[in-house]
């Protein structure tokens, strides 16, 4: 499988000068191709293919001092760049960019030598760079882009061989809520809702606001504004790579729920559900599923999916019936068997079950009897004793 690094550059300010014309000229000849390739279309002789770009772009590099100042390396990242969207399954004719695009974004299509520190870019030379120690081999392709907060980053891949999943052992559910990441062994990671930085951003929006706007104050707090939203996604990141780590180290298997966030998110009336709506958007359901997948995939750890109308909270872990009148609250008791559940803690005990049912193949029917025999269907006893532990602390009625 393919992975992809992002990692911080540290250009000069001579190197940034390289950089901007260079993510300009990008920009400038993605905009030829585009009108070129829209006047052939409109005329019924379709775009241009990847070969008729690459034999246009060298004439107009013989015919231009301009394009062939220009590093031909970035020239081919914008021509793989239009190859792609061409070929992309919504296949839309690309749009010109304008002025209001602000994207500052380079693809080098081959780039030079490099080791931990350095890497040497067309026409750039060796920028110095920071991240994870990276494999020998990288593919030729890297992509360099300015973030919104004034650094900039670069994307390099590389190849790493997949493991085989190995769906024997215990199997964790996994109960994404806004709050928290319960697990069905017992732990919880809670999600910081990060209100300092949050305030700080609503405070400097307040600054901004009393600043003319386009002046060097008011674009000193923008910049600042951005810095402190890049501050918080990078917390909210490194929470969850740290967490999916955390749970893969101790699961054999994951089931997780396939939750629909944008129906969940949608607009509502007030204030209230616009705070609510922040505060779901903060745990990020979706980063925290695509982290576990890739990740699981090199651990070797299969995933599984549960049904978008699974009621993983409804349902009573203890006697399998559903609580169709439950509500928010935290802590419910079960109309059938009278026990006291923990709501985070029986959905992901829920999950889990749900996890062993689809491991083992076993249709919606068996998914009671499956847990009876939950030996047989590796879903670990101490995970049923704990959970027993933990589900009736008051003890059982
Ligand atoms: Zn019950």
């Amino acid at each position: 499988m393919e992975l992809t690094n992002k990692r911080r550059l540290y250009p000069t300010k001579a190197q940034e000068r390289a950089l901007f014309s260079h993510a300009d000229h990008s920009k400038h000849l993605w905009n030829e191709f585009v009108m070129e390739g829209t006047e052939r279309y409109q005329v019924g002789k379709g775009f241009f293919n990847d070969a008729e770009m690459n034999s246009r772009l060298t004439e107009l590099r013989a015919d231009h001092a301009y394009y062939a100042e220009m590093p031909i390396k970035a020239q081919r990242g914008v021509i793989a760049k239009l190859y792609r969207a061409l070929t992309h399954p919504k296949n839309r004719l690309p749009c010109v960019k304008d002025k209001k695009d602000r994207s500052c974004s380079i693809i080098y299509r081959e780039f030079g030598k490099w080791n931990g520190k350095t890497v040497r870019l067309p026409k750039v030379g060796k920028v110095r760079w920071r991240g994870r120690e990276l494999p020998a081999k990288l593919a030729s392709e890297i992509k360099v882009f300015r973030a919104k907060n004034g650094n900039w980053y670069g994307c390099v891949s590389y190849k790493i061989p997949e493991t085989k999943p190995n769906a024997s052992g215990e199997i964790v559910g996994v109960d994404l809520n806004a709050d928290c990441l319960a697990l069905s062994n017992g732990k919880k990671h809670l999600v910081s809702q990060m209100k300092n930085l949050c305030w700080l951003v609503s405070k400097r929006n307040r600054i901004l606001a009393r600043r003319e706007k386009g002046s060097g104050r008011w674009r000193k707090m923008r910049r600042l504004i951005a810095r402190t939203h890049d501050r918080i996604a990078r917390k909210r990141d490194a929470f969850l790579h740290q967490t999916a780590g955390k749970i893969l180290a101790v699961a054999d298997g994951v089931c997780i729920e396939n939750l629909m966030v944008k129906n969940q998110t949608r607009k509502g009336k007030g204030s209230r559900k616009r705070g609510m709506n922040r505060v779901i958007l903060n745990a990020a359901f979706g980063k925290t599923r695509r982290l576990l997948e890739y990740k699981a995939k090199i651990a070797g750890v299969p995933v599984f999916v549960a049904d978008t109308f699974f009621p993983s909270s409804k349902i009573c872990f203890h006697c399998g019936k559903k609580n169709p009148n439950l509500g928010a609250e935290k802590r419910w008791t079960c109309p059938h068997c009278h026990r006291t559940l923990d709501r985070d803690f029986n959905a992901a005990l829920n999950l889990a079950r749900e996890g062993a049912r689809i491991a083992s193949g076993l249709g919606a029917k068996g998914a009671w009897s499956a847990c009876k025999s939950a030996a047989s269907l590796n879903l670990a006893v101490a995970v049923r004793d704990e959970a027993r532990s933990i589900l009736t602390p008051q003890g059982v009625v």
